[in-house]
């Protein structure tokens, strides 16, 4: 059974490994920004809601992102484990996350940080260039990251749930680091 978790800053290569491990392993990549782009871009009435934060990089609203991932993680192709990326974001969604994965009885959650330097990511941004990606507004999702995000990290060392993986390498080292550690746990 796969469960994991990717924390690490806006641009560290989370969504990049998520994607590359969950064809590896045949579970689905979860990412809550690809969701959200996807109902943006179809103007669902999540979409409409969320469209401002995600454009200015602000946080979702804890509500409407919570109600979106039990949804997800409610259907029929977890069964065999998922990884998520992009949530929890916040303490509070952490903590709701815990209590959703017990009432549907999971337990064993791995979490992977994604060490990747501040100045380091914002160039892999700005040379990504997505919508959201301006220099000023990276900087604005750095910012929230530190402050919002990055508690998460002493938040799951305490529950010994913790993996550290330097996101400063190549893609193929970095994703083949992820694999060894994981197995061995
Ligand atoms: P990045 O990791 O580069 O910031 P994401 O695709 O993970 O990119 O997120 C893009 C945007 O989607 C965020 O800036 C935020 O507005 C919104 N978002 C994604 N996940 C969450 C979440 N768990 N809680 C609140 N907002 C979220």
């Amino acid at each position: 059974m796969t469960r994991i978790i990717f924390l690490g800053p806006p641009g560290a290569g989370k969504g990049t490994q998520a994607k590359i491990l969950a064809d590896h392993w045949g579970v689905p990549h979860i990412s809550t920004g690809d969701i959200l782009r996807e109902a943006i871009k179809e103007q669902t009435p999540l979409g409409v809601k969320a469209k401002s934060y995600v454009d200015s990089g602000q946080l979702v609203p804890d509500l409407l992102v919570q109600d979106m991932v039990e949804e997800r993680l409610q259907r029929a192709d977890t069964t065999s484990g998922w990884i998520l990326d992009g949530f929890p974001r916040t303490v509070s969604q952490a903590a709701f996350l815990d209590n959703l994965l017990q009432k549907i009885n999971l337990d064993g959650v791995m979490v992977i940080n994604l060490d990747v330097p501040d100045d380091v990511v914002v160039g892999r941004l700005l040379e990504r260039g997505r919508k959201d990606d301006s220099e000023e507004i990276i900087r604005h999702r750095l910012e929230v990251y530190r402050s919002e995000t990055t508690p998460l990290i002493d938040y799951y060392r305490d529950r010994k749930q913790l993996i550290v993986i330097d996101g400063n390498k190549s893609p193929q080292s970095v994703t083949s680091n992820l694999k060894d550690l994981i197995v061995s746990c």
